[in-house]
């Protein structure tokens, strides 16, 4: 048994991290690890990023915790201001909370309550795509596709009818477009079974994180998901806790095609790894619904404390100041080039997917088959050593329900530079040498 008072997950023996600049880490041995995946796809300026350094310790000067009852905080109306412009006023109400759960649980309450004030209590079910990941709390996890975490919890969860999502790497049928209408009919179907007027909403990540390697949707999927929604009546949430806030390249993802959604759940990149914060954007008819009935039965202590928004205002203000948007699109065009290249390369690697600084690589024992490695093979685990060997993160997954095989994240902070895009890749490919050898 191990000394530490502390436990996790089952996973290697970890290095102690000293410190850290920029892209950045040192372990307490003096070594240094590029941040290939930005913590946990969080920390998207880095670290030690002195404008959110100084806007934290000033806020720490003045106030850093009231509770949302008792107070009105500047920093929480100035953020909050800034998520709706960011949208460009397609939502414009925000809600604070500190993590990705609580936004993805919150989603989830508001659109039943709204229901609710409307008479149509018998809207219940909810409709999300397998594979997906929504979060670790009940409500989140119920409308989670990914069975190893579902597994433990099915029968106390409410749980979600699950669809198939977009995979255009391993798609059946003949074309995009084929996919894209055969996912879209098993929807309605699925839909039809459970009764149209059933449903609450739609729940999905426009792009996949850890569950699916980044997989993608495309517009024409967007739009009909949408139309069904509009069709059914229920509301559409995207859930960008991980691809919101710069990462893909746009303020949100869903900006790439246009697809409006009538909710987003967003965090991560929000507090950008200096302070936990995250929001639910709603439209606004929405909660004049929800408030005019009794208002919104649901709330969590830190949430939106001055702290937590200073800290979320600094890392927008960052973005915008340093113009990482541009960024985003210029070192995500390099290491996406980078990346297709190793694929070129190493038989191995099946597919590269992704859009501005979020890829996803897939692995693969056969290119043509696209037979991903036996479970056994540890596949994932392995290049995520190596790659730390070669002092790399990355942000590795396997889908233990057979719908994929060993994926990783390559999803660097904002701010990566040319030189340390190029010094990322070469890490990579020592380590998918190694793998090979
Ligand atoms: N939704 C998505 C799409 C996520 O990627 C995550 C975190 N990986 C969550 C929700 C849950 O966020 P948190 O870990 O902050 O609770």
């Amino acid at each position: 048994m191990s000394s530490s008072p502390l436990f996790y997950q089952a996973g290697p023996a970890m290095p102690e991290v000293s410190h850290a600049r920029g892209v950045f880490l040192w372990d307490t041995e003096g070594r240094d690890y590029l941040d290939g995946c930005s913590g946990a796809i969080s920390c998207n300026l880095g670290h030690h990023h002195e404008g959110i350094r100084d806007a934290m310790l000033a806020q720490l000067d003045k106030v850093a915790f009231t509770y949302r009852t008792q107070f009105e905080n500047g920093p929480a109306m100035a953020l909050a201001q800034s998520l709706v412009d960011m949208t460009n006023q397609d939502l414009e109400k925000v809600f604070f909370v500190s993590s990705g759960s609580e936004a993805v649980e919150s989603a989830i309450k508001l659109a039943r309550q709204y229901f609710f004030a409307r008479g149509e209590s018998q809207r219940r079910h909810f409709v999300s795509l397998r594979p997906s990941y929504h979060g670790s709390t009940l409500g989140a996890l119920g409308v989670t596709g990914y069975q190893p975490l579902e597994v433990p919890f099915a029968d106390i969860t409410q749980g979600s009818i699950k669809v198939p999502g977009p995979d255009f790497f391993r798609r059946a049928e003949a074309s995009d477009d084929a996919h894209v209408r055969e996912l879209l009919r098993q929807t309605r179907e699925q839909i039809e079974a459970a009764g149209g007027d059933s449903i609450i909403a739609i729940v999905l990540e426009p792009v996949g994180g850890a569950s699916t390697g980044a997989r993608m949707v495309n517009k024409a999927y967007l739009e009909g998901v949408r139309e069904l929604c509009d069709e059914f009546g229920c509301l559409l949430i995207f859930d960008e806790v991980l691809s919101g806030v710069g990462r893909t390249g746009a303020w949100f993802a869903y900006q790439h095609w246009g697809v409006v959604p009538d909710l987003l759940t967003t965090a991560k990149g929000l507090g950008a790894g200096y302070y936990p914060v995250g929001a639910l954007l709603c439209r606004a008819d929405i909660v004049d619904t929800v408030m005019a009935n009794g208002g919104f039965q649901h709330g969590h202590t830190y949430a939106g404390n001055p702290l937590a928004c200073a800290t979320g205002l600094a890392a927008v203000e960052a973005i915008r100041k340093e113009n990482l948007l541009d960024n985003v699109a210029i070192r995500g065009q390099q290491l996406r080039e980078g990346l297709d290249a190793l694929k070129a390369r190493f038989g191995f690697v099946g597919d590269v997917r992704g859009i501005g600084m979020l890829w996803g690589v897939e692995l693969v024992q056969d290119l043509s088959s696209k037979a991903p490695f036996p479970a056994e093979a540890n596949l994932f685990a392995r290049v995520t050593a190596l790659a730390k060997e070669e002092g790399l993160l990355i942000y590795p997954r396997r889908s233990l329900d057979g719908l994929a095989g060993d994926h990783f994240l390559v999803c660097p902070p904002l701010t990566i530079s040319e030189q340390e895009v190029s010094l990322l890749l070469e890490r990579l490919s020592v380590a998918l040498q190694r793998l090979e050898s």
